[in-house]
């Protein structure tokens, strides 16, 4: 039936396309995409055949009003290069079209290389907080480490591999006593996780600079931070109180 359905790739390993996925390249009008190369390639690989459009956010308005508009009488899938859509992929403003326009959207999940490095990483994950690339300027990349120092939850980041160091760095100087993990090549042949303090990892990555695509994750801050912080939270509860009752007295 019509409209806009979003389908998550492989991110590595073909096998990690799903049955629904391969239904709806197969059975839909047209396969919107980050990069039709890309694309054509999984596709060949499925043995399927479908006209492709290059789309992403800064895709011009008209052009994606045309799209949006093309999904009333058709089928439209919507893929990144690898994993799902949206996460650090384009489509939100797709997505957000669609649903001004009454254009029905339905999401095929699968493989996403933040969720599948935070399973992999053993942080705890009860909490997390994806925060995307870090900037790649010192300043820049320092502010939003030092902005997410408080936050009480494993950290997820995407990485490239030529920036992983330079990352390691801003991490030991901001939040040293934080373990770290880095999940590489997930899924591909060259899977990998290592994880320690961030020195650690500082000195074995200068000594063995990373290939391919990484995940690169820090855990919550250490126990004693967080009681701190529950223990400020009760106290000031405790005055509140306090006040509370002196004003009620007088
Ligand atoms: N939307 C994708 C997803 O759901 O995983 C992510 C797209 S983002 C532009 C690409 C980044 O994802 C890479 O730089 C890397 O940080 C991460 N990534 C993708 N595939 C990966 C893999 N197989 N192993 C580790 N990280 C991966």
């Amino acid at each position: 039936t019509p409209g806009l359905y979003i389908v998550a790739t492989p991110i590595g390993n073909l096998g990690d396309i799903t049955l629904r996925a391969i239904d709806i390249l197969r059975h839909c009008d047209g396969i919107a995409c980050e990069d039709t190369r890309v694309t054509g390639k999984l596709l060949k690989h499925l043995g399927i055949s479908k006209p492709m459009w290059r789309y992403d956010d800064h895709s011009e308005h008209k052009d994606r009003t045309r799209l949006v508009e093309s999904m009333r009488t058709r089928a439209v899938a919507l893929v990144s290069d690898a994993g799902t859509p949206m996460v650090s992929d384009p489509g939100y403003r797709l997505v957000n079209d669609c649903r001004a326009e009454g254009i029905p959207v339905t999401a095929l999940p699968g493989a996403c290389a933040a969720i599948a490095g935070l399973a992999l990483s053993g942080l705890p994950n009860d909490r997390f907080l994806f925060a995307g690339f870090l900037p790649s300027k010192d300043k820049a990349r320092r502010e939003v480490l030092e902005e997410l120092a408080a936050v009480d939850a494993t950290l997820v980041f995407y990485e490239t591999a030529p920036r992983l160091t330079k990352s390691l760095t801003a991490i030991e100087a901001s939040l040293p006593n934080r373990e770290v993990a880095v999940a590489r090549e997930i899924t591909k042949l060259h899977e990998e996780v290592r994880r320690s303090l961030p020195s650690g990892l500082l000195a074995y990555y200068e000594a063995n600079p990373p290939k391919g695509e990484i995940v690169l994750l820090v855990g919550p801050p250490p126990e004693s931070i967080a009681s701190e912080e529950d223990a400020d939270a009760l106290l000031i509860d405790a005055l509140r109180t306090m006040k509370a009752s002196q004003a009620a007295a007088q």
